[in-house]
């Protein structure tokens, strides 16, 4: 059974037609488990920081999950970057998952929640819209860097190994049409529904012609449990962060048939945002954080630090894995388990800069990509994209972003121009133009909405 508190948010779900039978998604209300973090403090002491940019608080509660996406937030509390901007009492706590962290936010620091962390996307929108809260409550919240880029995948079970199963599915239509007659539809799962992970296995089947709502069952399940239940035969596939997707591999009981950065290079993936009222209440200590956030960013893409980054993230405090699992990923290496193997750091999970620039920048026209995406599946209205501007200029605050890149004395070269990172290609040659929304839609043969 769905377990939601609330009829507004199955009511959500159910209008959006999404599947998640089966699977409990119950947010843990009340206290997360915060990590009481003495930190290393190997960062320059708070005594050079300017007077002037001394933050209004020293405390806030982020959340967070156990994938790569963290790692930006985990290294500033570890390398005590929060401290060096006068963050001293910034605290890290874990969320079971995504509802969860949904729900923390709602209650928000002062009812033992949490004022922010990392999001997948629109998340922060839909919150910001009331569509995901309790009573649908509209809770502003503001977009204030992106965490990483890439470091994602999509996993099969090892039952489907030889099939054809690869970035490309074109010749798998007889795969799901057989497994649909005979009522076992190709069953496949992500972290959250009609967020990122979603997408991307969506992205994925579509450009292969398969259609993600007729041909496959899709479900909610946390990652771990999506594991457990891929070694059982009862889940075909999954999308999330490493390092689940490379963990199966590792447990031979899957491989990967696409990575994210092959899907869509250097593409938006998982979002810092805190709470508006927050933000707009301590707008120094904003500034403080994203500092500390960026220098975190640009030590977690110094590839010379990565086998440190391993190890900080496989502590029992934050992934609780062995740090052998994360090793090869973010160094780029990928044994896929289906005979390729990928050894190119390029591909890895990036926090700072990538092919295209930029990681940190909040794009609009990204956010804009996450909103036209829902509008292609029917999750958000057609009238989204009318509107999407002014969404999206109340919810990315990329102009924070600049001031604390400005303060920090990142280069002018590092700062983009413009909230637009122009025209993105997709593996199939799809293209989206942040200019025309419409036209991208226009050319996706599968899709809910009609236009
Ligand atoms: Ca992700």
């Amino acid at each position: 059974m769905v377990k939601f508190s609330q009829s507004s948010r199955r009511q959500f779900l159910i209008t959006a037609g999404v599947s998640a039978l089966g699977v409990t998604l119950k947010g843990c209300l009340g206290n997360p488990p915060t990590r009481d973090t003495k930190s290393t403090n190997q960062a320059t002491p708070l005594a050079s920081l300017d007077p002037a940019q001394a933050p209004e608080t020293k405390t806030v509660q982020l959340g967070y999950l156990p994938i790569v996406e963290a790692a930006p937030l985990i290294v500033a509390q570890e390398k005590g970057f929060f401290a060096k901007y006068g963050m001293t009492e910034a605290k890290l706590a874990k969320q079971a998952n995504w509802g969860a962290a949904r729900d923390n936010l709602e209650i928000g620091s002062a009812g033992g929640g949490i004022d922010g962390g990392q999001w997948q996307m629109p998340m922060p929108y839909l919150i910001s819209e009331g569509k995901i809260t309790k009573g649908n409550v509209k809770i502003p919240m503001y977009i204030l860097c992106q965490l990483n880029t890439q470091g994602n995948g999509i996993a099969i079970a090892s039952k489907h190994a030889g099939k054809g199963l690869g970035l490309k599915v074109d010749s798998t239509k007889s795969l799901f049409a057989g497994l649909k007659s005979e009522g076992t539809k190709f069953k496949a799962a992500y972290t959250y529904p009609q967020v990122n992970q979603d997408f991307w296995i969506r992205y994925w089947l579509a450009a292969g012609g398969i259609d993600p709502d007729a041909d496959v069952e899709l479900l909610t399940v946390p990652a771990a449990q999506t594991v457990a239940n891929m070694k059982t035969g009862t889940m075909d596939a999954f999308s999330t962060g490493d390092p689940w997707s490379s963990r199966i591999v590792k447990d031979q009981i899957g491989f990967l048939s696409a990575l994210t950065a092959e899907i869509w290079k250097a593409h938006p993936e998982e979002y810092l945002a805190i709470r508006g009222d927050w933000v707009d209440k301590n707008p120094k200590a904003t500034k403080a954080l994203l500092k500390a956030v960026m220098e975190a960013q640009q030590w977690c893409d110094n590839f010379d630090n990565r086998p440190e980054l391993a190890k900080i993230l496989s502590g029992r405090g934050y992934f609780n894995v062995p740090a052998s699992v994360l090793i090869d990923p973010f160094m780029g290496k990928y044994d896929t388990g289906d005979g390729r193997t990928i050894d190119d750091k390029t591909m890895a999970a990036l926090y700072w800069k990538d092919s295209k620039g930029s990681v940190s920048y909040p794009y609009k026209s990204h956010d804009l990509w996450f909103l036209t995406e829902s509008v292609r599946w029917g999750f958000l209205p057609p009238d989204t994209l009318t509107n999407a501007k002014t969404m999206i200029d109340k919810v990315n605050r990329e102009d924070i972003w600049k001031e604390a890149a400005k303060e920090l004395g990142i280069p002018a070269a590092d700062i983009p121009t413009s909230t637009s990172r122009g025209v993105e290609e997709f593996f199939d040659g799809i293209k989206f133009d942040p200019e025309n929304p419409m036209a991208y839609l226009q050319s996706l043969k599968i899709k809910k909405a009609k236009v």
